[in-house]
């Protein structure tokens, strides 16, 4: 994969992680004004959606710094050990900083 596909992926990755977390901020927007007798049932959905919506910032958190590592030049390298990361697993977890040996 050259680096102008990385980076269109990477982008691409990020729009939807932010649609993603625009349409559940609104989903509990929504839940949240509903009257207090409807609302008892919905915490536990609550507590669900509020679980992948951490994850979600996080999931952007890193698309976003592979991003910022594409346009240093620091994209391939590994962040912990500086050894090259194996182009192999960039292209299955493009948004990863580290290489094979740091992840496990
Ligand atoms: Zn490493």
């Amino acid at each position: 994969m050259g680096t102008q596909e990385i980076s269109s992926r990477l982008v691409n990755d990020k729009e939807q992680l932010e649609k993603r977390i625009k349409a559940i901020e609104k989903d509990l927007a929504n839940k949240r004004s509903q009257d207090f007798a409807e609302q008892a049932g919905e915490n536990e959905n609550n507590e669900v959606l509020e679980e992948i919506l951490s994850e979600t910032h996080k999931e952007l958190n890193l698309v976003n710094s592979a991003i910022a590592r594409l346009s240093s030049g620091q994209y391939a390298t590994c962040s912990s050990c500086d050894n090259p990361i194996n182009p192999e697993r960039l292209s299955a977890l493009p948004y990863t900083n580290t290489c094979i040996n740091c992840a496990e």
